[in-house]
């Protein structure tokens, strides 16, 4: 499909998921193309990504993806396999059942299996009921239920349940190694000027090891957590790497394994290899470790920062602090890992508090790499789901444009619903948050040209803080002797008694009048008792 379409309309469509079943459901439903067009072409937010965008476009991206999805079709006799397994991650329900609907009507008998995320739980369950087509649903992980299956129909034992829950792995060393050759092979066949080298995907764990957040469904498809060993994590992406000749690899994993990912990124530091790395970390950051990640090759991550208020990450129940948030913000950026984060607006019940507290911390959060603005979504089987009544839900439905994805049988569960309660009124106390983040976008993107807009370089005994102001001033703080070392005891969150225990010559009220001068300046954060210096070391960006 890219090869057909292009990486550019590639990309602006598979970065919405509504858009892609948009463009899948046309196939599996024909005759709605109209309404399915619309709704592909409004999900598109990037505006200039929109202009790009008409109904002719989209039906054009639709007879590609039915010219692909025909030649892989046509490219095998079905009625020689007894089971063909479908995989249905982001973006790829509705394709993955035109896959299905097709390959049924070409043979009959073969048994038609699908598994992965956009399956999981009473969701799959309800698309296992509407399907007919469709024989099988795992839910959950596939390699030993799929193993199950299909030794069961070899060994003529009935087969009684259709949904199935499958068992987790408990040893992820067990596994081996993913196979990607049928995929190089597809490249080697795309024109020169086509062809790319990718970033391959890789996985150290499964689950995670938190599992609390109000927000998040994960839990439908994963209770525990587990992971590979670091050294067996290590010999995999180094034997990926040479096998297949690539040097860029991304963690799929919702939470890297901690100790694990330290000794991991150690010994690819230790064989000197210039891999690079993308990973989803919890924001637990301490300085050092993102000085050795980064210096290992880990170059861009996603953090689950969410909320920059004390009283929603109470109710999103990440069990971070903003402190956590802010020092996690600072230290990837002082080591030259870009991050990718999430500001999550609009969440049910929401309060002026949670407004207020977000706006006072986004004074201190612009010098970093600014966070993206997402709506939050109602999610299948989260907490939120669960416990609607606790956060002011009145009802909950199926979200709507899945009547427009499939206009004659909707599933009765689908992954997203539309709910009612506080959303009105949530949307319009998060505005001003939504406009002081686009503000933060256009100050990083003026005043980032080489450096961040907040550092500092230590001259032995005093240090130089550059800071650029709203509208581009730049101001020159010099912190001198015990000011200087004290602004150094900073650049990990600390207690302010830990200060004065380090610093016995100075009195609490010099302190205190010290720091208050300081964050009313901007160059360092509170929260409790605890304060951060903001400003990173300097260095090009
Ligand atoms: S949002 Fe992230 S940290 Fe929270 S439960 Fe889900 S995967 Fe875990």
């Amino acid at each position: 499909l890219y090869e057909k379409i292009g990486a550019q309309l590639y990309g602006i469509i598979s970065d919405s998921s509504w858009a892609s079943e948009a463009i899948g459901a046309m196939l599996l439903t024909p005759g709605y193309e109209d309404q399915q067009a619309e709704l592909a072409i409004r999900m598109i937010k990037d505006g200039d990504a929109k202009k790009r965008l008409n109904r002719d476009t989209i039906l054009e991206v639709r007879d590609s993806l039915r010219a692909v999805l025909g030649e892989l079709l046509g490219s095998l006799d079905w009625s020689g396999y007894d089971f063909v397994g479908i995989t249905v991650s982001l973006n790829q329900l509705c394709s993955g059942l035109y896959l299905a609907k097709e390959i049924k009507h070409l043979s009959p008998s073969t048994k038609i299996v699908m598994g992965g995320a956009s399956v999981s739980g009473t969701a799959g369950e309800a698309i296992l009921n509407t399907f007919p087509f469709i024989d099988f649903v795992v839910s959950g992980e596939g390699e030993g239920a799929l193993y199950s299956l299909i030794h069961s129909y070899l060994e003529a034992k009935p087969i009684d349940e259709t949904f199935i829950r499958a068992e987790e792995l408990k040893d992820m060393d067990s596994l081996p190694p993913p196979d990607f050759s049928d995929f190089f092979e597809e490249l080697q066949r795309l024109p020169p000027e086509k062809r790319f080298i990718p970033v391959l995907p890789v996985e150290f764990s499964r689950g995670c090891f938190w599992g609390r957040c109000t927000f998040c469904n994960l839990n439908l498809q994963w209770k525990g957590y587990r992971s590979k060993s670091s050294n067996r994590m290590a010999r995999e992406v180094l034997w990926l790497s040479r096998r297949y000749g690539v040097l860029d690899f991304a963690f799929m994993d919702n939470a890297l394994p901690p100790k694990e990912m330290s000794e991991f990124f150690r010994e690819i530091r230790e064989r000197g290899v210039d891999l690079k790395f993308f990973g989803e970390l919890r924001a637990s950051i301490s300085r050092e470790l993102a000085q050795e990640l980064g210096a290992s090759g880990l170059k861009t991550v996603q953090v689950g920062i969410e909320s920059l208020s004390p009283t929603l990450l109470r109710r999103l129940r990440k069990g971070r602090s903003v402190m956590d948030n802010i020092a996690t913000m600072r230290h990837l950026l002082e080591a030259g890992i870009s991050l990718e984060g999430n500001l999550i607006l609009d969440f049910p019940g929401s309060s002026e508090k949670e407004v207020e507290e977000t706006m006072e911390a986004l004074r201190f959060a612009r010098y970093f790499k600014p966070l993206k603005a997402v709506s939050f979504w109602l999610g299948l089987g989260s907490p939120v789901f669960s416990r609607s009544d606790e956060f002011q839900i009145r009802y909950m439905r199926p979200h709507r444009n899945y009547k427009t994805l499939f206009p004659e049988h909707s599933p009765s569960e689908t992954m997203v619903y539309e709910y009612g309660g506080t959303l009105k009124r949530d949307r319009a106390l998060w505005k001003r948050v939504r406009r002081e983040i686009g503000e933060w976008h256009r100050f990083w993107d003026e005043h980032t040209r080489h450096i961040p807009p907040l550092t500092y370089r230590d001259g032995g005994d005093f240090v130089l803080i550059r800071q650029v102001l709203d509208k581009g001033t730049v101001l020159q703080h010099r912190l001198q002797g015990l000011s200087r070392k004290i602004f150094l005891d900073m650049l990990e969150p600390i207690e302010i008694k830990t200060i004065m225990e380090r610093n016995p010559g100075v009195s609490s009220e010099k302190l205190h009048s010290f720091l208050e001068d300081l964050h009313v300046k901007g160059l360092i954060f509170k929260e409790g008792v605890k304060v951060l210096a903001l400003p990173v070391r300097n260095r090009k960006i």
